[in-house]
């Protein structure tokens, strides 16, 4: 199973802000509920999270510099 980014629906207003910057288009709106299709292609670019109004959108891939 492909690591994705983690939506709360508690906070999701479906607003569809996400979808656009989503370059796999890993994000639709499936009976007006945003809905993230389990794809390989998500680049974890994290613009979904940066876009999202409403910190609904959780992008678990952080960069960690390792200690030289
Ligand atoms: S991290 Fe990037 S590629 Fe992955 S779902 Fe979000 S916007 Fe799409
Ligand atoms: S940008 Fe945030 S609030 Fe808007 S549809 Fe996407 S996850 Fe929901």
């Amino acid at each position: 199973m492909a690591e994705m980014p983690y939506i709360d629906l508690d906070k999701c207003d479906s607003c569809a802000l996400c979808i656009p910057v989503c370059r796999c288009g890993a994000l639709v709106l499936v009976n007006n509920v945003i809905t993230l299709i389990e794809t390989e292609k998500c680049g974890w670019c994290c613009e979904c999270e940066e876009i999202c109004p409403l910190s609904a959108i959780t992008c678990a891939f952080e960069i960690v510099f390792a200690d030289e």
